[in-house]
């Protein structure tokens, strides 16, 4: 299964817009990665909604239809989950570790590709993999608690975020059944709050962090994701396009007291480095662990010669366990 990218340009991203859809002219790839011979036609030039449901209202933004949800729709989600459905929004409002969030489901402009169950289970990953990641990297800036989602039948391919907002092309999830973890991905962008390309070593670094967060995080200790989305091996051939060189240097050199993916998630977050000065920056990162004093490009040529980075972490089949995460526990290390 071929991989698909999209490469970012400088000024949406500055605009801290995150654009993670494949674009028809980019032959390189972009920030979701998700599954292969992705027709953005039919998600550009197919308008006509499922018959049975009806958007006649003069003002579009307004639906005509009641939101076939009911709150018990969310039950047993988390603990405690508040769930209120109203005009076009589904607003969730919840707890986990002692922080209260909320993630609102916008669907004004929902024309039911995306199925009833799927936006069950998105809220599923919400709660699950939201605070998990906040909790390693949400603090670090204070980063959002109030996220949005608005599932809309419109004209980009697959998912993109500004700020709090996250954007996801109703006939994604049509189409791709089990993408959720595209949203992950997006989510990770909330966390990031605003990155600055200008003080990050590459720019690339925004959508390459989003992605090895993909794939930590993934929902269901990667049930779905692995089933249609991978590391980008071999294509990835140096740090600025290698998701999987973030998920080695972590996976083997993080311990619980020197957290090397939470050192670089501040130094990315506090705008200490300029590009040019990311020497100093690696040096603040590997400090005090065992790779402290090695050269960063030396560091990539130990990452390159593992088979670490040659092992397929996608799968065939949803449940099955890859011959990378089969060999390493990688999602295991991560203890809560
Ligand atoms: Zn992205």
């Amino acid at each position: 299964m071929k991989k698909i990218s999209v490469i970012i340009t400088a000024a949406v991203m500055a605009a801290a817009l995150f654009s993670c859809s494949m674009a028809e002219d980019d032959d390189k790839v972009s920030g979701t990665g998700s599954v292969a011979e992705v027709s953005t036609e039919s998600v550009t030039e197919s308008s006509e909604a499922p018959s049975e449901i009806s958007i006649s209202t003069e003002d579009e933004s307004i639906p005509s239809f009641r939101l076939p949800f009911k709150a018990e729709d969310f039950d047993g989600i988390i603990d405690g989950l508040s769930v209120a459905v109203g005009g076009s929004d589904i607003i969730q409002k919840g707890t986990v570790d002692g922080m209260n969030y909320s993630i609102t489901f916008q669907l004004g402009k929902w024309h039911r590709y995306t199925s009833n169950d799927q936006i069950v289970t998105l809220s599923k990953l919400f709660w699950q993999c939201y605070p998990k990641m906040y909790k390693r990297f949400g603090f670090v800036k204070g980063s959002p608690t109030d996220v949005s989602i608005a599932v809309e039948d419109d004209d980009y391919a697959i998912s993109w975020t500004s700020g709090t907002h996250i954007h996801l092309n109703d006939r994604w999830l049509g189409e791709n059944k089990t993408d959720f973890d595209c949203i992950t991905h997006e989510l990770v962008h909330v966390i990031q709050n605003g990155w600055d390309e200008a003080y990050l070593e590459y720019g690339a670094y925004i959508e390459r962090f989003a992605d090895y967060c993909r794939f930590l995080y993934a929902m269901d200790n990667g049930y779905y994701n692995d089933a249609c989305w991978d590391l980008w091996t071999p294509e990835e051939n140096n740090r600025e396009t290698s998701v999987r060189f973030m998920v080695w240097l972590d996976y083997f050199y993080s311990t619980p007291d020197n957290d090397l993916m939470k050192k670089f998630f501040t130094v990315c977050s506090e705008y200490k480095y300029p590009a040019a000065e990311w020497d100093a920056a690696w040096t603040e990162i590997l400090s005090g662990s065992e790779l402290e004093g090695h050269d960063i490009d030396d560091i990539w040529q130990m990452y390159t010669s593992s088979d670490f980075a040659k092992l397929k972490s996608e799968v065939r089949n949803e449940g099955e366990v890859s011959e990378l995460l089969n060999a390493y526990d990688i999602r295991g290390k991560l203890t809560d």
